[in-house]
Formats: C-alpha cells, sequence, structure tokens
C-alpha cells in the first residue's frame, strides 16, 4: 500500500535521556528501550496522527481486542553502527514488506511504506547514541501492530495501533544449542497462520520449549504437523542441514516464516558456489545421515542471533552428536553477513540501508 504524502509526522522529544542509566556491558536482550518509540493509529478506516514521543507506557482498555483475540503481528529487524557512526539497516523492505504479509493473514490494514521508513529512520536518527559500535552490538527494532478497537465481539477490529520500538541489545544467544526433534507439538499448520508473525504462534511455542528446556534442549525444530517427518523451522529461526557439502533448507510454504536472513544465507552460499537444495528433508534421513556421519552441520539463522550453531539433537529419545569440523559453513555464513551488516566489506547485493 503506498500512500501519497498527506500527513505530518509528530515529534515530542524527551527532556532528558535515560541512556546514563544504561550498562551497556551486561543487557540483557530485549529489557531496554531507547528513549523514543513511534505510534500511529488506525480509526475510521486510515492511518492517521504519526508520532515519535517519549518511551513509556500505553493506556488501553480491557476491551480492546488484541487482549481477547491476539489480533496482533510483529516483526523483527536491526540496526548496526560502524566504526565511523553511521547506521544501516539490513534488507529492511523485506520486513515492511512481510508485516504487510502478516497483517493481511491476520485481517489488519496493511501500513504505508512511505510513513514506515520515515517513522524509522527518524527514530533512529533520534536515538543513534543508543547504538553501541563493535561487532555484535546493535539495536534490535520492534515494529508491530495491535487490534485496538473497544469491543469483545470476535471479529476484526475497527481501530489498530501501528508501533516502533527499539532496544540496545549485543549478541542474542551464546554458546552451540542441543535441540530436539518435534514429534507430537507443531508450531504451525497447512492452511494456518505459520508464515506470518502472529502473535500467537509465539505464544503457542513457549510450552513445547519449556517442555524441551526441562530435559535440557534449548529449541524444538519443527516438524510438518501432518506427519511430523520433515524438518521445518528450529525455535524462531529457519534451519539450515549440511549433508556432505550440500546445504539443505525447506522450501517456505503456508507453514513457515519467509525468513530474511534464510533468504540471504542461500544467496551467499549461490555466490560462494556451495550446492543449495531447498526442499523438504525427512527425520529419516536427517538421522541416517547422523549415523554414516554424513551430517556435518546443523544451524538456525534468524535477525537475533544471526546463524546459531546446533551441536547435537534428539529424536525418539537417542540423541545424535555432530562432529567439530573444520572449514564450517555456519561459521562462514556467520561472518560473511556481519561483515556486511557492520559495513566490513563490499555489499554485492545492496542489502545495506544506510539511515
Ligand atoms: N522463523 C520464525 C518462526 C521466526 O520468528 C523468525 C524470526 N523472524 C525466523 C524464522 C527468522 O527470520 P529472519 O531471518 O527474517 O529474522
Amino acid at each position: 500500500m503506498s500512500l501519497t504524502k498527506d500527513y505530518t509526522l509528530n515529534i515530542e522529544k524527551i527532556n532528558t535521556s535515560r541512556i546514563g542509566q544504561v550498562d551497556f556491558k551486561n543487557l540483557v536482550f530485549g529489557t531496554t528501550f531507547t528513549d523514543h518509540m513511534f505510534e500511529c493509529d488506525y480509526k475510521n478506516g486510515a492511518w492517521q496522527n504519526p508520532t515519535i514521543r517519549p518511551y513509556g507506557p500505553l493506556s488501553i482498555y480491557p476491551s480492546s481486542k488484541v487482549l481477547h483475540y491476539g489480533q496482533a503481528v510483529f516483526e523483527g529487524m536491526k540496526a548496526y553502527k560502524d566504526e565511523k557512526g553511521s547506521i544501516f539497516l539490513f534488507r529492511p523492505l523485506e520486513n515492511l514488506k512481510r508485516i504487510n504479509i502478516s497483517s493481511k493473514r491476520l485481517a489488519i490494514p496493511e501500513f504505508p511504506e512511505e510513513l514506515f521508513f520515515e517513522a524509522l529512520e527518524t527514530l533512529l536518527k533520534m536515538d543513534k547514541a543508543w547504538a553501541q559500535t563493535g561487532v555484535g552490538n546493535s539495536l534490535y527494532i520492534r515494529p508491530f501492530v495491535i487490534a485496538n478497537e473497544n469491543c469483545v465481539s470476535a471479529s476484526p477490529s475497527n481501530e489498530y495501533k501501528f508501533m516502533i520500538i527499539i532496544s540496545p541489545v549485543s549478541a542474542y544467544y551464546s554458546g552451540e544449542l542441543k535441540v530436539v526433534i518435534a514429534e507430537q507439538y507443531s508450531r504451525s499448520a497447512d492452511g494456518g497462520v505459520g508464515f506470518a508473525k502472529a502473535a500467537g504462534n509465539y505464544a503457542a511455542q513457549f510450552y513445547p520449549t519449556n517442555l524441551a528446556k526441562e530435559k535440557g534442549f534449548q529449541q524444538v525444530i519443527w516438524t510438518d504437523s501432518n506427519s511430523h517427518k520433515y524438518l521445518e523451522e528450529a525455535g524462531t529461526m529457519n534451519v539450515f542441514f549440511r549433508i556432505n557439502d550440500t546445504l539443505i533448507t525447506a522450501p517456505t510454504s503456508d507453514r513457515i516464516l519467509d525468513g530474511v536472513t534464510r533468504k540471504s544465507v542461500i544467496a551467499l552460499a549461490e555466490r560462494d558456489g556451495i550446492k543449495v537444495d531447498v526442499r523438504k528433508l525427512t527425520v529419516t534421513e536427517l538421522v541416517e545421515a547422523a549415523k554414516d556421519g554424513s551430517l556435518k552441520e546443523i544451524f538456525g539463522s534468524g535477525t537475533a542471533a544471526v546463524i546459531s550453531f546446533v551441536n547435537g539433537f534428539s529424536y525418539k529419545n537417542t540423541l545424535y552428536n555432530l562432529p567439530k569440523i573444520e572449514n564450517s559453513y555456519a561459521k562462514r555464513f556467520k561472518k560473511e553477513l556481519m561483515d556486511i551488516q557492520y559495513n566490513l566489506a563490499a555489499d554485492p547485493f545492496e542489502w545495506r540501508h544506510k539511515v
């Protein structure tokens, strides 16, 4: 949805920044927020009153639809600061497109591209001091939309609130992951909302993930809901398997999120001459490959941690450990991606977006 510029972005600045109170060396992911936030309401069929104002509480009624029906979608993206102090986004148009894909599925009105970029870039310029230099440090950006009509009938809301909040972060996951392959629970189903970043998708993952954690695993590898035979995603990441020298990842579908990191890894692999098979991989094939030693690597891809290394998986109560290998693809893609994100390397695909 494009919008001709008939709006004014209102700006209310903070009086005193909170930045001095922040211990940037000990950030806990997603708990600290920058001085300002963006807010825009949808009423009477139009987005209106776009405003950047000090980060703070919202006032909503208990009858607000989001509280009852979870009609909400979100995005996760990052901004990086290079050594010269310039700020870059990574493929931000992909996130705007995806929030609108998610919104459509949740019967939420799409948000205009021009306003999104003006709001995001203005907000980032205002809160630039919160971005720390150094590879691994970034600003995690959370755009989201909530249904905000005061009405408890189970039908789409007539009013919405679109917001952007920003959190300074250092590396998200630390260490390698042990994962368990889902045999009972699913995160998404055919015809459902798995391809959307719908709030409820994440709430529904918490319980099975807790069960995995109780058994000493950090994440669940989700399988298809019909047969639990095909490997689909890892926690809140897309997942890649390296069998011999071929990289395998599931094709996107209505059950799988079309990850920005996933498509960037595929592009880098193809550029680097690494064979990528975008195809369904069965759990049986994975177990066979683990047994005969052809399984070399498993890794997750996502904005928060870029690439997460998996060093073992459990299936039907058997643990399969992955070998330590030289020339890891996961390490290589992590470095290649971060070098582009932090303006440390050329940007052949034009993924960097200078703010
Ligand atoms: N799958 C799911 C379910 C996710 O929530 C995410 C995080 N957005 C991803 C994959 C990775 O997507 P991206 O690379 O765009 O962050």
